[in-house]
Parts: C-alpha cells; sequence; structure tokens
C-alpha cells in the first residue's frame, strides 16, 4: 500500500491521518550524518557551523543553542557567536569576513530577526555563498531556481521536502497548494518542488495574503503546505479527503493551564483537518526537528564539497605537464 493513503484509527473508530513524525525522520537523518562526520574526522575534516546571534531575543537564543547541541552531539563542531544588541553593522560585517576566512569554519548562519540598525541583505550578501547553509545568498537563491544543485536549499523547505520523500508521498504531477511566498518558507519551497527531481515535478501554486479566495485553491490540493503563520487558518471545509497536510506554522497561542501560559499550534486546525487528511504534520514534533537536521546536512556537504575543491586542487597542482 502506497503511504499517502494510509489511515489510522481513532478511539471512536474513525480514520484518522497518519501523523508524520517530524522528530523521529529527523533522528535518522542526525543519526546518519553523525556516521558521516565519523568518516571525515578520520580524514582529518571535522565540519564547524558558526551562528551568530545579535541581541537578547529569547527565541533565537533558544534556537541558536538547540543549534550548537545538535552540532556538537553530531561530531561536529558547533561555534556561537553573541553580540549585544548595540552591535553595528560594520561590527557585524567584519565578524562575517572573519568567519569566510577561517578554514575551520564551513557554515554561517546570522539568526534572524537583526537589530533595526543593520540590514539584513547586506548582511547575506556578505556571507561567502560556499559557506551559506541556510541557503538565502542570492547566489544559492539562483542556483536552486535553476535547478544546479551544487548549492545550498534554505533548510525548512529542504526539510519539507525530505518529510515528504521519507513519508512515500509521491509528489509527481501532483497538485501541491503553498500558503505563503516568503523568501525563508514559501518562495524557495516552491522552487523545490518544481524542478525535474525525486520529491518534486508537483504543479504548484503559491497563495498569500492577498489571493482570493483561498478555500478554492486549498480545495485542489493533493498536498497542502501551509507557512502563513496564522493560527487555524487551514479549516476542515478548506480541503479534499485525502490530501497531505505540512504545516510549517509555529504560532503561540494563550493557554492558561500550559506550565508557560501558551502552547504552540500551526496554521492547520489540526483535529478538525487529520481525519480528512492522509498524512498530516503535527506541531511540534513535525517540520520544526526537519530544520536543525537540513542545517546540519547542508553544513557536512558544504565541508565534503571544500575537500573535494581542494584534492581537485592539489591534484591539478602535482599534474605533471605533458
Ligand atoms: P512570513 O510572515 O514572512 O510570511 C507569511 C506568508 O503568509 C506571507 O507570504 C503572507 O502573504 C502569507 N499569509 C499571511 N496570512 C495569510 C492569509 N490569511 N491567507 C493567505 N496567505 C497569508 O512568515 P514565514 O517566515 O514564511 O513563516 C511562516 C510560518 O512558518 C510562521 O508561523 C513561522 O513561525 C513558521 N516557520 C517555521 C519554521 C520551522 O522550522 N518549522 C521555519 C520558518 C518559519
Amino acid at each position: 500500500m502506497h503511504a499517502d493513503i494510509a489511515t489510522s484509527h481513532g478511539s471512536e473508530g474513525e480514520e484518522l491521518g497518519r501523523i508524520i513524525d517530524g522528530s523521529a525522520i529527523a533522528r535518522r537523518i542526525r543519526d546518519k550524518l553523525a556516521v558521516e562526520v565519523a568518516g571525515l574526522a578520520r580524514e582529518g575534516i571535522v565540519p564547524g557551523l558558526a551562528v551568530i546571534l545579535v541581541g537578547e531575543d529569547p527565541a533565537g537564543a533558544v534556537y541558536v543553542a538547540s543549534k550548537e547541541r545538535a552540532c556538537i552531539e553530531a561530531g561536529m563542531n558547533g561555534i556561537t557567536i553573541r553580540l549585544p544588541a548595540t552591535t553595528t553593522q560594520a561590527e557585524l560585517l567584519t565578524h562575517v569576513r572573519a568567519l569566510n576566512d577561517d578554514s575551520a569554519v564551513h557554515g554561517i548562519l546570522v539568526q534572524m530577526p537583526l537589530p533595526k540598525q543593520i540590514d539584513p541583505d547586506t548582511v547575506i550578501r556578505a556571507i561567502d555563498p560556499m559557506k551559506d547553509v541556510d541557503g538565502f545568498h542570492p547566489i544559492n537563491v539562483g542556483k536552486l531556481l535553476i535547478g544546479e544543485e551544487d548549492g545550498f536549499a534554505p533548510c525548512t523547505p529542504a526539510g519539507v521536502q525530505e518529510l515528504l520523500i521519507q513519508s512515500g508521498v509521491n509528489t509527481l504531477g501532483k497538485d501541491i497548494v503553498l500558503i505563503g511566498r516568503s523568501n525563508i518558507v514559501g518562495k524557495p519551497m516552491a522552487a523545490l518542488l518544481l524542478q525535474d527531481h525525486l520529491g518534486a515535478n508537483a504543479t504548484v501554486t503559491i497563495c498569500h495574503r492577498y489571493t482570493r479566495d483561498l478555500p478554492s485553491h486549498t480545495r485542489r490540493a493533493d498536498i497542502l503546505i501551509a507557512a502563513a503563520g496564522r493560527p487555524k487558518l487551514v479549516t476542515a471545509d478548506m480541503v479534499k479527503p485525502g490530501v497531505v497536510i505540512i504545516d510549517v506554522g509555529i504560532n503561540r497561542v494563550s493557554d492558561p493551564s500550559a506550565p508557560k501560559g501558551y502552547r504552540l499550534v500551526g496554521d492547520v486546525d489540526f483535529d478538525n483537518v487529520r481525519p480528512l487528511a492522509s498524512q498530516i504534520t503535527p506541531v511540534p514534533k513535525g517540520v520544526g526537528p526537519m530544520t536543525i537536521a537540513m542545517l546540519l546536512k547542508n553544513t557536512v556537504r558544504a565541508a565534503t564539497m571544500r575537500a573535494a575543491r581542494s584534492a581537485g586542487r592539489s591534484a591539478a597542482a602535482t599534474r605533471q605537464p605533458a
């Protein structure tokens, strides 16, 4: 049986969409990467990821700490540079350039959002594209769009594609509807799904805040990917039976019974949509864990590609003239 029609049963006997377990899939990717990293270590290569955090944003600090832990757990070097909120753009650019020149660093990530005195586009453009493991540099954005595979795809959409592949969801020729057109999720997601490639070859529709009659689009979707940042935007009347739902949204909603007074939900009305879906990601533990797994994967790729370039250069240098 193909996985995209698999369902499970709820306590009342009703069919429920199978949960796509992002945590388990991300775990498997990270375990495989740890084996690859151990192999690189035998050749004297330790992939290194440098993360720059400017300011005291608590959510940013949590993400950065988890990225550092994930690197160390995989046997990689995780370096975090914490700068004060008063850092100037020139100071930040000096740090970025130093990391560009540091041969122990294979991947560089500047945590967003940045304080308002710093222009994020200038910072992204200053990162060496071959160390841009977030995939936001225009060179990597362009490579993604034209289907050149030696660039880096942004981690969240790359993680969504990997979830679809690992869950046995066939995307070829399918109608995939995206909600959200940001440069971080929606646009690169569309570019990935359009390629002539495994986990792609789809017919893609991108919806956004000015889309007229959103439900008329979402109801056509074989696969619906929501990345709007709006809790319960996708309701049961907006999907067709058998749809695969990927919920990228992370929204805080107040919940006095939760220890922190809030809980995290996605963009999809999970309880009411799940019975209609063949497969669905939960929030949390759906797309979220994949983002870090793909960041590590991009960093290991950056290290491997650099080693291949250096091997090519030294082979060329030792070649005798004919
Ligand atoms: P964004 O605010 O930059 O973009 C939101 C997009 O949704 C916009 O393109 C907007 O036009 C569209 N939109 C908003 N309301 C809409 C509506 N009512 N109908 C149709 N379209 C609408 O956000 P983003 O950075 O792309 O993130 C989107 C969501 O994904 C957020 O909740 C964010 O927290 C989450 N996110 C999760 C991860 C992860 O690792 N799981 C990573 C990045 C972002």
